[in-house]
């Protein structure tokens, strides 16, 4: 049987695409539907079809499924950021898990049993929703000429009025109402992207969770106007800005690229901290309460932070349990940002050796290694598939353990191999792409390691990314 566009089916979800798209079959013929939940009965319109296969609207639920419940946030089918919101915790969890093992098993090539025997259960969350400690808003106009915010909807760049994305801390509305006020007030306009035209083009948030403090800094299609301010009227914006409580950092970033990249490279504080502080904690045992010392860190706006505080502190705990630290170890933490992974390392090591490519994190890391009086560290800026083979060449440089927390299109070809000669005896690979962790992870098992340990943790609730770490033994120890 073939279908065509316009159809109306009914179809059984049987099953979750790696989108979180629901999946169903008539007859062989598989109709991918976004909205779904897998044991759905729906009603769907067929969008676009193919000869074996068709995407599909969701156009009813006919028979609720058991995951299914009800979406806190009234914008989830058309923003484009929680993609399984409609799905229970406890079935969110089961995708991710089977989600990481599929991408072991089928692009690492791992037999099906070693991934059953060693991946741990992933580790979820107390408090699924207000997780993001950053959110970074889009600028825009509506028809009436007025200055919105919001998120873009799925796979478009129609922004989705919403100043209370219910991921993120209550604080944002407050901010973005101020931003927008004083946008009205001066009519200062949004940055439109079809003509390059307009000023103020995204607004990023960030909180630091436990020590309350907010930065935000507005990203601008402009540049230092002849009266040294940024924006029209600043200090009226500024003046309002910072009777909110808490706020810490206020600054603009200069992005004139006519470029869908939301920051630009240059940053000027206008007000306050030209950074926030927060700080992290070891986690222990099976409920992973928090234990150590805590670890302070100074955070910029360019440079990366993890967005869940919380379940960074777990992430971090399994990394640094999977590295197995007596003291005496050489540590490289390739991929370290501002440093968070190898400040833990430092505690338990004899030398971490951090290598990661803005320039500005490097600052942050070697100012965050300082003021928390740890010494066993050093920082290289560059990229790690250049800095540790020229090191490995030029100086010998040894490696017990090596870290690795690359962004999702996970390492370069020139990083494993360096890693295969330098030979440490574990790699921890922490991963927010379980589908690139699987490709890499084949090379450095064909290269002489073996699996030993993996365990999802979800960072990212209701949505479908998942991170994972994952320890790996050289075989001939
Ligand atoms: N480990 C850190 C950061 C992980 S995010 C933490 O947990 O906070 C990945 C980091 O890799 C980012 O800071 C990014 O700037 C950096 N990065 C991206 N490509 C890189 C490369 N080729 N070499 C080194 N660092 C890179």
């Amino acid at each position: 049987m073939e279908y065509k566009k316009n159809d109306i089916l009914t179809v059984t979800i049987g099953d979750i695409g790696n989108d979180g798209e629901g999946i169903g079959k008539i007859d062989g013929f598989t109709l991918f539907v976004k909205d779904a939940v897998i044991g759905d009965v729906v009603l769907v319109k067929i969008m676009k079809a193919k000869k074996h296969y068709a995407y599909a609207r969701l156009e009813k639920v006919l028979t609720p499924s058991p995951f299914r419940v009800k979406p806190p946030c009234a914008f989830h089918r058309q923003c484009g950021g929680c993609q399984i919101q409609a799905m229970s915790y406890e079935r969110q969890m089961q995708f991710k898990e089977d989600k990481i093992k599929g991408n072991l098993i089928h692009i690492g090539k791992f037999e099906e049993s070693l991934i059953d025997r060693i991946m741990e259960p992933v580790v979820g969350m107390e408090e699924a929703f207000h997780y993001r400690n950053k959110a970074q808003f889009p600028v825009g106009t509506d028809k009436e000429g007025n200055p919105i915010v919001g998120f873009y909807a799925g796979r478009t760049h129609t922004i989705i009025e919403n100043k209370d994305c219910l991921l993120g801390v209550s604080e944002n509305k407050e901010i973005l109402e101020t931003i927008l006020g004083y946008m009205k007030r001066e009519k200062v306009r949004a940055y439109k992207e079809e003509t390059g035209e307009g000023l103020i083009r995204h607004i990023l948030i960030r909180t630091g969770f436990s020590s309350k403090q907010i930065m935000v800094c507005i990203v601008i299609n402009g540049g230092r106007m002849t009266n040294g301010r940024f924006l029209p009227q600043e200090d009226t914006l500024l003046a309002d800005l910072k009777k909110i409580k808490n706020m810490t950092s206020i600054s603009v970033c200069i992005n004139r690229e006519r470029t869908n990249v939301i920051m630009g490279k240059e940053v000027y504080t206008l007000w306050g901290e030209d950074r926030i502080t927060d700080s992290i904690c070891i986690r222990e045992g099976e409920d992973f309460r928090r234990t150590g010392k805590e670890i302070f860190f100074k955070v910029s706006p360019l440079s990366f932070y993890q967005v869940n505080p919380i379940q960074t502190e777990k992430l971090y705990s399994i990394a640094l349990d999977y590295a197995g630290l007596t003291g005496e170890e050489t540590v490289w933490d390739l991929y370290c940002g501002i440093g968070t992974i190898s400040l833990f390392l430092a505690q338990k090591a004899k030398k971490v050796y951090g290598v990661e490519i803005v320039p500005q994190a490097i600052r942050d890391a070697k100012e965050n290694a300082a003021n928390n009086g740890i010494k066993n560290v050093e920082f290289f800026v560059g990229k790690a598939e250049e800095v540790l083979p020229d090191k490995y060449e030029k100086e010998g440089v040894y490696a017990d353990v090596i870290v690795v927390d690359p962004p999702r299109k996970g390492c370069d070809a020139v990083c494993l191999e360096t890693m295969l000669r330098m030979k440490p005896e574990r790699i921890v690979y922490v991963s927010c792409d379980s589908a690139t962790l699987a490709r890499d992870l084949r090379v450095l098992c064909d290269g002489g390691y073996e699996l030993v340990r993996g365990r999802g943790v979800d960072q990212f609730g209701q949505t479908v990314h998942v991170e994972t770490v994952v320890l790996i033994q050289r075989k001939d120890t």
